[in-house]
Order: C-alpha cells, then structure tokens, then sequence
C-alpha cells in the first residue's frame, strides 16, 4: 500500500500544480496523500489508511463522499442530456432548479421575492456575474458614477480578478493589487474585535456607523455591497451578530445601492439556517450559491436576483442585454446534482439533524475552549473555529515563523483527521452525516494536536 502511494505521489509531482500550494513544499515540508475514494466522512488515501475529512473538502460536501442518491442522479442525467447551451435552450433540470431555489430563498416583509436565476459555473465566476449585474443595471439608467464596489475588510469572495478586487485577505490578494480596481473597504463586525466587555451586537453596530460614514463620503459613485453574511470563511472562520446585516440592509436602501450577499459558503445550512440571512431576517437584491450547491459533487452556480434588477437589462439594445456567458452555464449534470441535494435537504430533514449536531459540536469544544492556548472559540451551525494564540487571554499571535497552523494540520493528518488551519485557526466544518463516535474522534484529535504544537511553539 506504501509503495503504491508512493507511486502515485511521485506521478502526481511531475504532472500537476496544485491549488493555494507553495510547491516547494511537496513533498518536503508538506505530506501529499493520493486519494483513492471517499465515502461518508472518510477519505480513503492509496496508503491504505483513511482520513477524516473535517472541513468538507474546502466547504464543497454537505452528505459525506459519495452521496448515493446524488451520483445517481448524475448517473441518470447523462444518459438523458449532458449539456447543451444554455443561450436560446432550456432543459428540465435548470428550470426546476431554479425554480427550487427562488422558493427557498430568503424573503423581507415589503420586499418583493427573489425571482431571477443565473447560472455560472464556480464560485468567484457567480461573484464576477453579480458585480457585473449590480455595475450594468446603473449604467443601464444612464447613472454611469456608480462603478465602486463596498466590501468588508477581512473578506473573501473568490480569486478571478474581479472577485479579487473586492477581498481583503493580503495572502491571496497583495501580489495581484496592481491589477485590481479598487473597492472601498470597511471594518468587519467580526466579534474576535470587539473591545473587552462590549458585546458582539454593539461591536457589529459600531461597526455599521463607520459603513453609514463611508457611504455618506461617496455620494453616487457607489453601486453595490459585497458581504459574506454571519461569517467570513476564508478570513479565519470569523462571525459576527446578525444585527450587522439588519444595519446593512438598511443602509443600501437609504443609499439606493444593491444588498449582495456571498452565501458560497454560509448557504445550504452551514450557520445553522439554510442561508445566513435569514438570522439577520434579511433579503438581498443578488444573492450568490455555489460549494454546497451540488452537494459537494460538480461545480456550479446560481447568482439570484430581484425581478426588478432583471427588468433594467430589458431593451431593443443588445448593449443593455446582460451578454455574460460562460461554456458550461447552467450544466444539466451539475443541475441535477443539485436538485438531488434539494431533495435530501426535503428528505432527511437536515437543518432538524443538524442541529442536534451542531449542539453535540458545542458540548465537545468546551473542555478544548477552555485550553490556555484558546484565544477564542465561536460557533455558528455546523462551523465551529477555535482561535490559537501563545497567550489565550492577551490573544498575542504565535510568530508567522513558527507556522503553527502547517504542524498542526501535519499532526492531525497522521492521526487521520484532515484539519486544514486557516492561519493559526483550527475549524470544524464537517460533513452533515458526521455521526458521534466521530465527532468524539474529532474533538480527541483536535485537543491532542493542540497540545502537540503548542507545548514547542
Ligand atoms: C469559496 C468562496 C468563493 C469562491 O468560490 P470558488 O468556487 O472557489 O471560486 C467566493 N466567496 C466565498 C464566500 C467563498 O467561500
């Protein structure tokens, strides 16, 4: 079994660049495990051991490896239709989806429902589409200054150019500056900011004045706000209270500018509701889905928007036509895909399970929330992140150097977890199916690593 990981190790080195790697790392500093198959929560690696895979494959899985009832849908798609364009051709399986997703979107008393739905085929592709949209309809009514972008600092909405533009993690984005329009950022409510004694509420609302400020000094010029609701992922896993959205919707309106809202990775029940909003009991005007969206299966995307928004591109002028497209829009496999997830959102009553999870989750953090080097531990659903520092009260950061985060994600990998640090943030972020024994597992594992790396660091 060794030597065919092995084999494959050293076959994959010579032919693949892999993504957010710094190569030089492989095999050296960095394990690489060839995968043989999944099932449920685990990995199996061609070494014949099996991992557990924590954080859902970068958020993609919702049911655990190989879902059954998702690969046969696929399985029955394509014997049916693989693909065909979807510019002048619709086919069942996009017009159902669809239609399921407008349904479930989140709704705002006063406010008309979602009612728009367009496809794209990966996440930052479906943020692409939505800043386009939001820029587009101004110019549409011949409001050409509105070309700035708000988003918060700390943010993530993906890695193409534009998506880019309007993040905030200097790891991903430093290099690329020179090539990005700029977007004006403002400060995240996230909670771990809070000053000693304020609450996580107060802090979203100081935060929201200083958003009312910004939007106050740009008159005009602006034409949407990206924000990733409850929880900003890739930004360490950090949340804030919901009332910062309230606030944020509230601003838009009185702005006149649109409400984006980057569920990729807080929608299909990772917070705990099937989209963050609906805690801040919030509707955006674009809303955009992807990861969880086929769970975990192909790539996809769904970028929702108001019908008003829709009915701005309406023209004899193809200039105002939304001429956005990309090859693989809408794809009949991925649609399925899906819908199959929708049902078993339906079937299985996953948000009930979930939270009984999700509490099972909170019981097992609390003796590893209480270790001196945890900073912070906070919840929100299924996302549970714990905060390393070298002193837990005074939250002083370990140094860069002695990458914390790399020794951890090594130590849990040999004890067959994958724990996949964000900086020195270790996250639970499992499959839906995760049953006790391995959410024990998980919490043993997590607690052994954190020993591990901070008794040398
Ligand atoms: C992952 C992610 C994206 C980008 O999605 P990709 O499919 O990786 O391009 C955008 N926004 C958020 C909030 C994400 O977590």
């Amino acid at each position: 079994m060794l030597a065919e990981a092995e084999q494959w190790r050293s076959r994959d080195l010579r032919v693949l660049w892999h993504p957010c790697t710094q190569m030089r790392e492989h095999p050296g500093t960095l394990p690489l495990l060839p995968i043989a198959r999944g099932e449920g929560v685990w990995l199996h690696g061609h070494d014949g051991r099996r991992y557990l895979d924590a954080v859902s494959s970068w958020w993609v899985n919702l049911f655990g490896h190989a879902e059954p009832r998702i690969g046969a849908a696929i399985a029955h798609q394509a014997g049916q239709l693989e693909h065909v364009m979807l510019a002048g051709f619709g086919h069942e399986p996009a017009i159902t989806l669809a239609e399921r997703l407008l349904a479930l979107a989140p709704r705002q008393a006063g406010r008309e429902p979602l009612g728009k739905v367009f496809f794209a085929d990966n996440g930052s592709a479906g943020v692409e589409v939505a800043l386009k949209m939001a820029f587009h309809y101004f110019r549409n009514r011949g409001e050409d200054n509105r070309r700035k972008f708000v988003a918060l600092e700390n943010g993530y909405h993906g890695e193409t150019i534009g998506a880019l533009a309007v993040g905030d993690i200097p790891l991903y984005r430093r290099v690329y500056a020179p090539l990005l329009a700029e977007a004006l950022f403002t400060p995240s409510p996230d909670a771990y900011l809070a000053e000693p004694g304020e609450s996580a509420e107060d802090y979203a609302l100081r935060a929201a004045d200083r958003l009312a400020d910004l939007l106050d000094r740009h008159p005009g010029e602006i034409c949407a706000m990206i924000i990733e609701p409850r929880l900003q992922c890739a930004g360490s896993m950090r949340m804030h209270h919901p009332a910062y959205l309230k606030r944020v919707r509230e601003l838009c309106d009185a702005h006149g500018i649109f409400l984006i809202a980057d569920e990729i990775a807080t929608g299909f029940g990772r917070t705990g509701t099937l989209f963050a909003c609906e805690q801040s009991g919030v509707m955006p005007d674009l809303m955009c889905l992807s990861k969880g969206l086929t769970g975990g299966f192909l790539p996809l995307a769904a970028v929702l928007t108001t019908q008003a928004l829709y009915d701005g591109f309406l023209d004899e002028s193809r200039e105002r036509a939304f001429l956005h497209s990309h090859s693989y829009t809408g794809n009949p496999l991925a649609c399925a895909a899906a819908n199959a997830t929708l049902d078993i959102f339906e079937q299985d009553q996953v948000l009930e399970r979930n939270q009984r999870t999700a509490a099972r989750m909170a019981e097992l953090a609390a003796p590893i929330a209480g270790h001196r080097h945890v900073a912070d531990s906070r919840q929100a659903g299924m996302v549970l992140a714990f905060e390393l520092t070298r002193d837990g009260d005074k939250r002083t950061p370990f140094p860069a150097a002695a990458r914390v985060g790399l020794h951890a994600y090594r130590a849990a990998l040999q004890r067959g977890v994958v724990l996949r640090p964000l900086g020195d943030v270790l996250y639970w972020m499992p499959p839906y199916c995760i049953d006790d024994a391995q959410l024990q597992l998980l919490a043993e594992t997590t607690l052994a690593v954190i020993e591990e790396v901070t008794a040398c660091a």
